[in-house]
């Protein structure tokens, strides 16, 4: 399973990369069972997605 970084939104590869683990609740049902989802985000800093400037298109 491709994982990707809950930051920047590009794909992470735990064996080769710093990444802190996080889980964030699904859901809870009336009785209290809560499901847990899995993320990672990058440890070294990396630009959140939707922030960078815009690629410039040229004519060809
Ligand atoms: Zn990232």
């Amino acid at each position: 399973m491709i994982q990707l970084c809950e930051r920047c939104f590009a794909p992470v590869d735990p064996a080769t990369e710093r990444v802190y683990r996080l889980s964030h609740i699904d859901h809870a049902d009336a009785a209290g069972e809560v499901r847990w989802r899995e993320a990672v985000v990058h440890v070294a800093a990396c630009v959140p997605a939707g922030t960078g400037a815009p690629v410039e298109r040229r004519a060809a």
